[in-house]
């Protein structure tokens, strides 16, 4: 396991909870956001703030955290690549584990227990995994986004009433001509 940078934007000191538990601290601030912050299509802009309202609460074994996050999202409807921008909200919780506390090679083996260490908590893969578990597989402009036209890629959002003739043989087109005052709508 790498050594967390006490100075990175998303490791928090916990020393000042003393290790009591039940002594717990509120914290709120806003962090540049990691890179990777979502998925392919739609994500946090690396470095874009990321509002963070965060209880620190020390238990037994380690410190709990429970934390919302509040960001904006960027990327492209997953029908019709039309630019998608809009926020998320994402909670979650942790215990982190006193590093200390517990067995080393068991804490290599079990890699889905969090761990402290040096008293320091690592938010970072807590709050990547809220935010991609809370993403859509598909992102979408709207819900029923109708995508792009087959034939000629014109979104078809824009243009509902987008429709594309069969291609008329050559051949029949003097023919068409010819009977197309006939053929009129009476109606119109
Ligand atoms: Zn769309
Ligand atoms: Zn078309």
């Amino acid at each position: 396991m790498n050594d967390l940078d006490p100075r990175a934007p998303l490791v928090l000191d916990t020393r000042e909870l003393g290790r009591r538990p039940g002594s717990q601290r509120e914290v709120t601030l806003t962090v540049p956001a990691p890179a990777d912050l979502g998925i392919e299509v739609l994500a946090v802009p690396e470095g874009a703030p990321v509002d963070l309202d965060l209880r620190l609460e020390a238990v037994m074994e380690g410190v709990l955290v429970t934390g919302t996050a509040r960001a904006g999202l960027e990327g492209e409807c997953a029908r019709c690549l039309e630019p998608i921008r809009e926020d998320i909200e994402v909670t979650f919780q942790e215990l982190f584990v006193y590093d200390d506390i517990r067995d080393s090679a068991e804490a290599e083996e079990d890699d889905e227990v969090s761990t402290l260490q040096d008293d320091l908590v690592d938010l970072e893969p807590l709050l990547r995994d809220a935010v991609v578990l809370a993403l859509p597989f598909q992102p979408l402009c709207e819900d029923d986004c109708p995508g792009l036209c087959v034939e000629c890629g014109v979104r078809l959002a824009d243009e509902p009433d987008h429709t594309h003739e069969a291609p008329i043989d050559p051949r029949w087109k003097a023919l068409t001509a010819l009977t197309e005052d006939a053929e009129q709508d009476p109606q119109d």
